[in-house]
């Protein structure tokens, strides 16, 4: 089928029109033709209606092609115009075509007229039809591919019509589920009364559009916060809703991110600050204005050489900003000045800080209190020499507990032999005593270094503030006088020893610096008023101390003393212990006056105490000889020299091997008293060889280790009786009757 035009003739005669528009008639279905031979007629013709294109002839009588093309182009009208003459007129062809014409040809080339027509007006018609396709294509894909939710709504029964890809990934209903939905299904808290209403205004033409905070919930429940801009549009036979929303669930979450980073760094410890690339501060938070003294308005907008030394070191200001515009992190000491005209040195970190393209825009510096730094390394290093001297110590007190037990030994032999020499017994067995203490020491150094639980037991406090007092008046300056007064009734209570000795030491120690002049130092046992507790007071009359100090005192590496006389982990420690030992501590004190700490210890109940009372140390009588093992000869005597004392007959041998020379030799043996830890680890065979010739022997193990250690060696002591190590003659003859009361050997 032949496209069909309309063809409008400028001419004078209608022989020369349907010349032309016979040709016209084998490419084309004329839908209809006229002819103007005047400029008025062709004026009438033209907004008569519309025209695919003009044929007309150059010259007429009453008008020409110049005046023609003049109109059409004055109209505004887009019209192809063919222009023919009767000669060859360049000057006329290129005038015509100058005012617009689509061609210009002799009246006898009209085959040559026909090609042009026919071009100009496919040509015409295809641009027209490419461009309404690329058009519905782009709106398609702009809708459909947008990021907001697009829904258009039936303004009737407010059913979707059509939603675009964005609404049916973030709500999870399918596109066949939605088209059954209306907004009520999806938004939270709608009504369908409530949606008309709201819409009113819309859909009576009232409003271009409403804008509604909405919250779309998922199939799955998630909920969408959006803002939908809601228009009505106008269709031929139906109106409908457009709904666009945007989703601002994303926008919600980066604000309240931000608003949370801000109160991050508002409350920040470290001075922070942020500052432009040409180094004018934009930002500071309380802390640097604590730290320097300025306020908002001295910085803010001010170059950061308001705030640091920059003058002084620019070299480094330069490596900074060099280091930070590369994209790296800086790190390392500034000077920050001060509203008062000081100086503060603090660590400085320094980062970049970039805008969303990924630019450097910013540096935001980090300041932390170098002084505090420096005084937490150097409290870090101090623990740390604390530990390893704790560890060193262990080792010598082990060995040391060896030697105590060979002094202890001999002492109390001494003492029994001297019973008659009143004069000299009591020194020996004041040696007794001080290798008990030293024994203390050792064991409390064993225990601290180790810091392994410890037994509790049920002890005589003021048998253990004597020990302490002893030592201390020992070792203390000559112008500390030490004043004990015991007043509890030998109170009971239940503690592990060598805790409470290290408590004592720790507040005798303190109250010893506290008097570098000399003073008195009062140690006083009493019961508390209620009778169900022991407190022991230890009072100074030293410095005393002002109320910020004693408010701080338990807080470890609290100190007010100069470094390496303080570590201020004593009061620590002992706050420690008295938790671990069911005390309660106070601390009385009066600037230049004097210090009191009162401890105070629940008593334990009596059916404790008869329980403990109930081993005594009664002789027992031995038939056979007892056989004493041990590898150190200091150990090995004094046990000999003690049992032969207390009336026993003692074999004693460094070791297994020598011990199996001499097996066949023994005779009759009671007892063995035997080092659980021998150097080559003979113990067991030893045991187990004089088990196999005597049978039912006791057998005594004598340690130096705790239970702890003990374990770590592979050696369990359930069940078997141990002797701790240094020995003593009341320890010794308790063991030996603990041993003969489970094997029932003794003989009578
Ligand atoms: P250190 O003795 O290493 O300083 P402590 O924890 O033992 O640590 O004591 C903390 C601080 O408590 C001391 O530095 C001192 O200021 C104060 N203090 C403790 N005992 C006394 C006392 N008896 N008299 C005065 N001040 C004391
Ligand atoms: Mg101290």
């Amino acid at each position: 089928m032949l496209p069909s035009v309309s063809v409008l003739f400028v001419e004078d005669s209608g022989v020369e029109k349907n010349r032309i528009l016979e040709a016209l008639k084998r490419h084309f279905t004329i839908e209809i033709h006229a002819l103007a031979s005047t400029t008025d007629e062709f004026h009438e013709l033209l907004t008569g209606r519309h025209w695919d294109m003009v044929v007309s002839e150059e010259y007429l009588s009453k008008t020409d092609a110049f005046e023609i093309l003049d109109i059409i182009n004055a109209s505004g009208r887009e019209i192809p115009v063919f222009v023919f003459s009767a000669y060859s007129d360049v000057r006329g062809a290129v005038e015509c075509v100058r005012r617009g014409a689509a061609d210009f040809r002799t009246k006898d080339d009209i085959a040559g007229l026909m090609e042009s027509v026919s071009g100009a007006l496919s040509r015409k018609k295809v641009r027209r039809e490419d461009y309404e396709e690329y058009e519905r294509e782009l709106l398609t894909d702009m809708i459909e591919e947008s990021r907001d939710l697009i829904f258009l709504i039936d303004e009737k029964s407010l059913r979707f019509r059509y939603v675009n890809r964005a609404v049916i990934e973030k709500t999870e209903y399918s596109f066949g589920e939605l088209r059954g939905m209306t907004p009520v299904d999806l938004v939270r808290n709608l009504s369908a009364e409530v949606l008309r209403e709201r819409l009113t205004g819309v859909s009576e033409g009232e409003q271009d559009k409403i804008v509604l905070f909405t919250e779309i919930v998922s199939k799955t429940g998630k909920v969408h916060q959006s803002e939908a801009t809601v228009q009505l549009v106008y269709r031929k036979n139906e109106n409908l809703f457009y709904a666009r929303l945007e989703d601002l669930s994303e926008k919600i979450r980066t604000h309240e991110n931000a608003m949370r980073m801000m109160q991050v760094v508002e409350h920040s410890t470290s001075g922070i600050f942020v500052t432009e690339k040409d180094g004018t501060v934009t930002y500071a938070n309380p802390k640097l204005h604590r730290q320097t003294g300025f306020g908002e308005k001295d910085i803010i907008g001010q170059n950061i050489k308001i705030i640091k030394n920059i003058i002084e070191d620019s070299e480094e200001y330069d490596r900074i900003w060099a280091t930070v515009l590369s994209g790296r992190r800086w790190a390392g000491r500034t000077k920050s000045i001060t509203k008062d005209g000081g100086q503060v040195e603090v660590l400085s970190f320094v980062s970049p800080i970039r805008n969303s393209k990924g630019e450097i825009t910013n540096l935001a510096f980090f300041d932390e209190d170098a002084t505090l730094a420096n005084e937490m390394k150097m409290q870090l290093i101090h623990a740390q020499k604390m530990e390893t001297l704790g560890e060193l110590a262990g080792g010598i007190a082990h060995d040391f507990n060896n030697v105590l037990t060979a002094i202890g030994g001999f002492a109390s032999v001494i003492s029994r032999k001297l019973k008659d020499r009143k004069d000299l017994s009591y020194l020996a067995d004041k040696l007794v005593e001080l290798s008990e203490s030293g024994r203390a020491l050792t064991q409390g150094l064993l225990g601290y270094s180790r810091k392994q639980e410890q037994e509790y037991r049920i002890i005589e406090l003021e048998r253990t503030v004597r020990k302490v007092t002893d030592i201390i008046s020992l070792v203390f300056p000559e112008d500390i006088v030490i004043d004990v007064e015991m007043n509890s009734g030998g109170a009971r209570i239940r503690a592990v020893e060598s805790q409470i000795e290290q408590i004592l030491l720790n507040l005798a120690n303190n109250a010893r610096d506290a008097m570098p002049d000399g003073g008195l130092l009062t140690v006083a046992s009493s019961k508390s008023p209620s009778g169900k507790s022991v407190l022991i007071r230890i009072g100074d009359t030293g410095t005393g101390m002002p109320a910020d100090v004693l408010a701080n005192i338990f807080k470890p590496f609290f100190t007010t003393k100069s470094e390496g006389k303080g570590t201020g982990l004593g009061l620590a420690i002992v706050k420690d212990l008295m938790d671990a030992n069911s005390g309660k501590i106070v601390c009385d004190s009066i600037l230049g006056h004097g210090t009191v700490f009162t401890l105070e210890f629940p008593f334990v109940d009596i059916d404790e105490i008869s329980c403990a009372a109930a081993t005594s140390d009664s002789l027992v009588k031995l038939k056979g000889s007892v056989v004493v093992i041990d590898d150190d000869p200091g150990v090995r005597e004094g046990i000999e020299t003690m049992l032969e004392e207390f009336g026993y007959r003692a074999v004693s041998f460094d070791g297994y091997p020598s011990m199996y020379n001499k097996l066949e030799h023994l005779g009759e043996v009671s007892l063995a008293v035997i080092d659980m830890v021998l150097a080559d680890s003979g113990s067991v065979i030893a045991a187990e060889a004089l088990l196999e010739k005597y049978g039912n022997l006791p057998i005594i193990y004598m340690t130096g280790y705790d239970d702890e250690s003990l374990k770590g060696k592979g050696i369990g002591s359930e069940g078997k009786i141990i002797l701790r190590k240094p020995v003593f003659a009341y320890s010794l003859l308790k063991a030996i009757a603990e041993a003969a009361s489970e094997k029932s050997v003794s003989g009578g």
